[in-house]
């Protein structure tokens, strides 16, 4: 068999506008994370993973930027090393706001615990939208509407979305993904590009296994990866990657979790998950307009004109839309509205997502860290700069 070469001395002679397009084309298309350095043991739990190599890599500079001064100037015109203040994230982050995703790598119930749910997803959406050009982002599915992934106790969870009605509303009674995007985005919101991760799902395999895959960049410096929920032989090519090491044969809630992202009953569920979330922000964005608030989309007349729902009044007065009560009725837009048009053709529609990082650790499964260092907790910023720069990994 012939061996394919691994050299290439012609390069230099190519013209150079070749070049930069062969470096351009080699940077990676990565999901940044912002990583929450004050839970990172309940997110290593959540997602089988202890290492803390994959994040830092994720985090780093494309492998390209080290090559030669040309393709460094390639991955510095692409993307910049943030660095500011960050409380929450392990460390500096290497971002390419026109080739990235900017995903919230925080488990929602982390940030609710410490009431900063509507806070950080403030900070997290502004640094996108403004300071980052735009950025396609990406967050925990559970940030936009409850999502029970294990299909255990559907009991303790909202079933129905709704949205109170007041005379002076407050910002927490409404849909905080959408309403976040109001306050600090002039509209139409069309050209926003919002995921929700619905399962992070982390790979364990030798790296050689993973480089044969393609499926986390040429280089492996993009570890982390987005894939649609419904993109069958997308996640049967993650899948095939798992299995290729046999020692992921322990792994047996990785093995469940892959089995039920590929269930009819899984998609069913996000389909489901998915009508609830647009019509929160349906009625969210109808709220908005009634108040009057900036960004809104204005009626052209009554409000409920546009869209008459039945308010369910409570012994005491609270009054709530539910977008639906039981078989007994449904709280639905009329598509032949021409402000329900408007509002579906600007509001942002969210893009369920799987997501899959690799780790080339020999992670243990039942949480000791094994071959992998342990970090103590919680752990604080300067454990992270003090242990591991990214020249370590
Ligand atoms: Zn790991």
């Amino acid at each position: 068999m012939e061996t394919q070469s691994t050299v290439f001395p012609q390069f230099a002679f190519l013209p150079v506008e070749l070049r930069l397009a062969i470096w351009f084309y080699c940077l990676p298309r990565r999901v940044v994370q912002r990583d929450d350095p004050y839970m990172i043991q309940r997110l290593r739990e959540k997602h089988k993973c202890w290492s803390i190599r994959p994040s830092l890599k994720n985090a780093a500079p494309p492998r390209i930027a080290s090559v030669c001064r040309e393709s460094r100037q390639v991955a510095m015109r692409w993307g910049k090393m943030v660095s500011r203040d960050y409380s929450w994230n392990l460390g500096p982050i290497w971002i390419q706001p026109r080739l990235d995703t900017y995903h919230l790598n925080f488990t929602a119930e982390a940030a609710w615990d410490y009431d900063l749910d509507v806070e950080l997803l403030r900070e997290f959406l502004i640094d996108g939208l403004n300071w980052l050009d735009g950025v396609p982002l990406s967050l925990p599915a559970e940030y936009c509407f409850d999502f029970d992934l294990e299909m255990r106790d559907i009991s303790m969870m909202r079933q129905t979305p709704y949205i109170e009605i007041k005379d002076n509303l407050a910002d927490e009674d409404l849909n905080m993904v959408y309403n976040e995007f109001a306050y600090h985005y002039p509209r139409p919101f069309a050209n926003v590009s919002l995921s929700a991760t619905m399962a992070f799902i982390s790979i364990h395999v030798k790296k050689e296994h993973a480089v044969a895959s393609d499926l986390f960049g040429l280089l492996l410096d993009a570890p982390v990866q987005l894939v649609d929920f419904d993109d069958e032989q997308k996640i049967r090519s993650f899948r095939a990657l798992f299995e290729s090491n046999s020692s992921n044969r322990k792994r047996t809630e990785v093995i469940q979790l892959l089995s039920l992202v590929m269930s009819p009953t899984f998609r069913s569920r996000v389909h489901a998950w998915r009508e609830k979330v647009d019509w929160l922000m349906m009625a969210t964005a109808w709220l908005r307009a009634k108040m009057n608030w900036e960004n809104c989309i204005p009626f052209d007349g009554d409000a409920f004109a546009a869209w008459n729902p039945i308010i369910k009044e409570y012994p005491d007065g609270q009054r709530l839309v539910h977008m639906r009560d039981g078989d007994n009725y449904e709280n639905q837009f009329n598509d032949d509205n021409p402000w329900v048009i408007q509002a579906k053709k600007e509001l942002p529609r969210v893009a369920p997502k799987i997501l899959f990082m690799l780790c080339t650790d020999d992670c243990d499964v039942d949480g000791n860290v094994g071959m992998v260092p342990s970090l103590e907790h919680p752990p604080t910023r300067s454990d992270y700069f003090e242990v591991r720069g990214y020249e370590d990994l």
